[in-house]
């Protein structure tokens, strides 16, 4: 899960200022609970990436992940583009993130993901950055080609990004479909309400019959049909508000079907 309130897309980012985020409807507890209450039902544990820009301002919702045992993990603090905001201001958004979780916590924080799955070609500097503060993991790399972000010939697969000085950390990447010379984004948010559900669940058992985890995301926002429409950009209010009121039929269906468990469970398994 990426846990972030409905109104800080990027998609909405030329209609909604960061200077106004603070003036916006909080709807994020009311989601986060749904959220819970589907894992709930179905014995299941998750990451949740956290925004800390909304950690930051307080609400139950943070303990209640915490108390089920879920992974708190980053989402950074500002929600800013990697490849736009470069390696020292990602650098400071990260630390201050990292402080704002801990210090919630009380423990460490050890997985990380990219607003806008931003770590591209232009931004695989963030892989150092992470290792030297401290993080075991990322999941931000989406193996697709598309003109915002993804690495299209990175593995559909977990694997560890061997840095300059030797160091590794742990990439588990978002989930394609391999189609002969095509790679078919799957079971993430926009994609996950969009294409038909037949190919989520195929894409993950065909990882599944291969003994390879799949990666699935969605927001707390996509179970939120009702949430207030925002003047954004044609694109923009198709990809956010199409499907909303599937999306919890399709995780309900997914949590049926397949085991789930959080990312800091496969980066405990790999170090052991
Ligand atoms: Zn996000």
């Amino acid at each position: 899960m990426d846990v972030e309130e409905h109104f800080q897309v990027h998609g909405f980012e030329n209609v909604v200022r960061r200077d106004e985020w603070g003036q916006h409807e909080s709807r994020i507890g009311r989601n986060v609970e749904r959220t819970l209450d589907l894992c709930r039902r179905h014995g299941v544990k998750g990451t949740f990436f956290t925004l800390a820009w909304c950690a930051e301002r307080g609400g139950t919702w943070f303990d209640e992940i915490l108390a089920e045992g879920h992974e708190i993990a980053s989402h950074g603090y500002a929600h800013e583009i990697l490849y736009k905001q470069g390696r020292e201001a990602f650098a400071s958004d990260l630390s201050r993130s990292r402080e704002i979780l801990e210090s919630r916590m009380g423990s460490r924080v050890t997985g990380y993901r990219a607003p806008s799955y931003s770590i591209t070609r232009n931004s695989l500097w963030a892989f150092e950055v992470l290792k030297d503060q401290g993080f075991e993991y990322d999941s931000s790399v989406f193996p697709i080609g598309r003109r915002k972000y993804g690495i299209p010939d990175a593995p559909c697969r977990p694997y560890d990004v061997r840095l300059a000085d030797g160091r590794t950390i742990h990439e588990y990447p978002l989930s394609a479909l391999n189609l002969g010379a095509w790679r078919l984004p799957v079971a993430a948010g926009a994609y996950l309400r969009l294409l038909p559900s037949f190919l989520h669940f195929s894409a993950i058992r065909s990882y599944e019959a291969r003994g390879i985890p799949a990666v699935v995301n969605v927001h707390p926002w996509e179970m939120d049909p009702g949430q207030p429409r925002i003047a954004g950009g044609f694109a923009a209010r198709f990809f956010h508000y199409t499907g909303l009121s599937r999306t919890e039929a399709l995780l309900d269906g997914l949590m049926s079907e397949f085991r789930f468990g959080p990312l800091r469970d496969l980066a405990a398994a790999s170090a052991a």
